[in-house]
């Protein structure tokens, strides 16, 4: 079984260059471990599929802390006008929201996925199921790959076989293991967008709450503020999770680290002050837990209350100014102490893989073996939120490709 390209996974990265090499001409053939394609890529986007951001070149990198410069040159060559051109003419129509983040008008990963597979089957790829467990060379050239019992030969391997975050979906980390027996290093992987742990049980006791349209502010051991953003957080059984956690997450470099939770950002400190008053005047003769309810969750105000040592059966009219003053600095700087991330496989990205000076990165040749390429995730590169991680995904699988052509 020849063919001229081999792609091993068959996630965003590798779909892609599949089909970017197959539009070349090439003879392909993608072998994916589920018997499904893009599990991954279907849950992205909680499931809406963030495509890419609708920005310049210039501007992704800024938001790829781990390894950017690498990239410059893919990204400059496939930006995400490219992304968004191929999709769009190929009959993926997409719009962009807040954030400049892309998605498919349908809402749905799953018009992203069926895109890509058709264009595949436009262009002949073959896809087959089966999971590589060697990739083969001859006089340090790439010479096919072995998956189960069968062989299959080609002169150029890309692996697309993702990082180990979510490992459910296929990512297990096996292109590490791949690269590494063909004397590529890997740097240690590590999550990055991961959930966080924190310290007492403050979290643990609102487990399950979502909170919208807070902002929160990220301090590092110094108390300095490294990150600031707006939108939804989740209290959990470890500590906290959503995307202003994700995407704060990226920013820490130290453990422990604090976040402060603005939970009325749209007030001022004397209009929230004016508002609690209002509150505590209708309800005057309601104990403090039951006097908050129109300003708090419910499962927050004994929390709250607890933090600025109220008792919950305190009547609304006896609060102090003191005590209210307390309340208003609680409600716009909620403290959460924050120990550590959760493990690597909760992480929406994986930070860490193969060692980027080991890679062309015009190509995303192996410096090391003729005709093996790596792709997306794979490769120590990792980027904010905001559609940046599947823009790498398709760039990178845009370049490699190419490369083979040539
Ligand atoms: C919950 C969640 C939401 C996300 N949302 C977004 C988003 O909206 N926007 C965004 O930009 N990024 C998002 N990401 C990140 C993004 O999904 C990844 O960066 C992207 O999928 C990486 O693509 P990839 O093709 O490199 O790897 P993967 O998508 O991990 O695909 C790798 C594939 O290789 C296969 N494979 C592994 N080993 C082998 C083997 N030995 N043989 C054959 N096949 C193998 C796997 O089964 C898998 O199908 C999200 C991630 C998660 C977990």
């Amino acid at each position: 079984m020849n063919y001229d390209v081999i792609v091993v996974g068959g996630g965003p990265a590798g779909m892609f260059a599949a089909v970017t090499a197959a539009e070349q001409g090439s003879k392909v053939l993608l072998l994916e471990a589920n018997d499904r394609l893009g599990k991954k890529l279907l849950i992205t986007g909680k499931g809406r599929c963030n495509v890419t951001n609708n920005c310049t070149a210039q501007e992704v990198l800024q938001n790829v802390p781990r390894n950017g410069k690498f990239l410059y040159s893919v990204m400059e060559n496939y930006p995400p006008s490219s992304v968004m051109n191929f999709f769009e003419s190929r009959g993926c129509a997409l719009k962009t929201e807040r954030g400049n983040r892309v998605f498919p008008v349908s809402d749905q990963s799953r018009t992203v996925l069926d895109c890509l597979q058709k264009e595949m089957r436009r262009l002949g790829v073959r896809v087959q199921t089966g999971r590589v467990t060697e990739i083969l060379t001859k006089d340090g050239c790439v010479d096919g790959v072995k998956a189960g019992a069968e062989i299959y030969s080609a002169n150029a391997v890309i692996v697309a076989t993702g990082g180990v975050s979510y490992p459910t979906t296929g990512s297990t980390g096996d292109g590490y293991k791949l690269a590494s027996a063909l004397g590529h290093t890997v740097i240690q992987p590590g999550g990055s967008l991961v959930p966080l742990e924190t310290t007492g049980n403050v979290c643990q006791r609102m487990q399950g709450l979502s909170l919208r349209n807070v902002a929160v502010k990220l301090l590092n051991g110094k108390g300095k503020a490294v990150y600031k953003d707006f939108g939804e957080l989740l209290f959990t059984h470890f500590g906290v999770s959503g995307p202003t956690v994700l995407s704060a997450s990226a920013h820490i470099k130290e453990f422990p680290c604090k976040f402060l939770i603005d939970l009325k950002p749209a007030l001022e400190e004397n209009k929230l002050d004016e508002r609690i008053l209002r509150d505590l005047d209708t309800y005057k003769n309601r104990t403090m837990e039951n006097a908050l309810t129109d300003l708090l969750p419910r499962s927050m105000i004994p929390v709250v209350l607890d933090m600025i040592c109220v008792p919950a059966d305190l009547q609304a009219n006896s609060l102090t100014k003191q005590q209210r003053r307390a309340l208003v600095e609680v409600l716009k700087a909620f403290p959460v102490e924050v120990t550590g991330k959760r493990p690597v496989a909760e992480a929406i990205v994986t930070s860490g893989g193969i060692k980027v000076s080991e890679i062309d990165p015009k190509t995303m040749m192996s410096k090391l073996v003729q005709g093996l390429y790596f792709v997306g995730e794979v490769i120590d590169c990792d980027a904010y939120t905001g559609g940046f991680n599947l823009q790498i995904a398709w760039a990178t699988g845009y370049a490699a490709g190419m490369a083979i052509k040539r």
